[in-house]
C-alpha cells in the first residue's frame, strides 16, 4: 500500500517539477505502471499540473479506460495506456508540450539530442518524429505513437511536443529535462552553423557517464529544491 502512496506522491512531485520547469503548462502529463498489473496512476483531466497532489490520480487501464479515481483521466491517456501495452520494459511515461522541442519539431531537418551532453539520455541518431499533429484521443492514434517510439526513450510529436519513457519516474522526469536542455542547445547551435554531431562512439562514452542513477538522483534533488524554493510542493 505505501508503496502505492510512494508512486502517486512521487507522480505530483514530478508534476509540480515539470510544471516548474516549464515543461508543462495547463496540459501534459506524467503516470507510472503499478507494479505487476495492467493499470498505471495518470494525472488528472481537471487538476492544475501546478498544484495536483497524490490523492488526486486516476487509475486507468491499457486501453485508456479509467477504473479509479475522483476525476477523469487527461484526454491523451491514450498516448500512456498504448505505451505500456507495447512496452513490458518501461514503468513510467511522460507528454510534455516542451517548447524547443516542439519547435524542432516542426522543420524539416533531423534533431540529434546527443549532441551535447544533457541529449546522451538519448541515445545515437535522430529523435523519431510522430508526423500527425492531432491529438493522441484514441487507441489507434496511441498504438501508432508508440510504434514511432519503437525501443527508444522518446518520440517528437509534430507541432506539439513529445513523449518520454523509462524505468522510473525519477529518470524520466530527468531525461525531461534534459531533452529540453539538448534541444535548446541543439537549435542555438543550428543558428551559428552546421552542428558537429557527435559520433556514436562518442554517443557511447558520454552515455556512459551521464545515463546512471546518480546523475538522475542529482537532476532530482535539485528539482525538488527549486520547486520548494518556489513555493510548489506543499499540500502533496
Ligand atoms: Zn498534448
Amino acid at each position: 500500500m505505501s508503496e502505492l502512496n510512494d508512486l502517486k506522491k512521487k507522480l505530483a512531485m514530478s508534476s509540480r517539477m515539470l510544471f516548474n520547469a516549464q515543461l508543462v503548462d495547463h496540459s501534459g502529463h506524467i503516470s507510472a505502471r503499478i507494479p505487476g498489473s495492467d493499470h498505471f496512476f495518470i494525472l488528472p483531466h481537471p487538476v492544475s499540473r501546478a498544484t495536483v497532489a497524490a490523492d488526486d490520480m486516476v487509475v486507468a487501464d491499457f486501453d485508456g479506460k479509467s477504473v479509479e479515481g475522483k476525476y477523469k483521466a487527461p484526454s491523451e491517456v491514450f498516448m500512456h495506456a498504448r505505451a505500456y501495452k507495447a512496452r513490458s520494459d518501461i514503468e513510467s511515461v511522460a507528454h510534455l508540450h516542451n517548447h524547443m522541442v516542439a519547435t524542432l519539431s516542426m522543420v524539416d531537418k533531423p534533431f540529434y539530442p546527443a549532441s551535447s551532453n544533457p541529449g546522451a539520455f538519448f541515445g545515437p541518431g535522430p529523435m523519431p518524429v510522430y508526423m500527425d499533429p492531432a491529438l493522441i484521443h484514441t487507441i489507434e492514434q496511441g498504438d501508432a505513437v508508440a510504434r514511432t517510439l519503437g525501443k527508444g526513450d522518446a518520440v517528437m510529436l509534430r507541432g506539439h511536443g513529445s513523449m518520454v519513457v523509462g524505468q522510473t519516474i525519477e529518470w524520466v522526469f530527468a531525461a525531461c529535462v534534459d531533452l529540453e536542455e539538448a534541444a535548446v542547445r541543439f537549435y542555438q547551435a543550428s543558428l551559428l552553423g552546421p552542428v558537429r554531431v557527435y559520433t556514436d562512439d562518442e554517443t557511447q562514452r558520454v552515455m556512459k557517464g551521464r545515463r546512471k542513477g546518480s546523475v538522475v538522483q542529482k537532476i532530482w534533488d535539485h528539482n525538488v529544491a527549486k520547486t520548494k524554493l518556489a513555493r510548489l510542493m506543499e499540500g502533496i
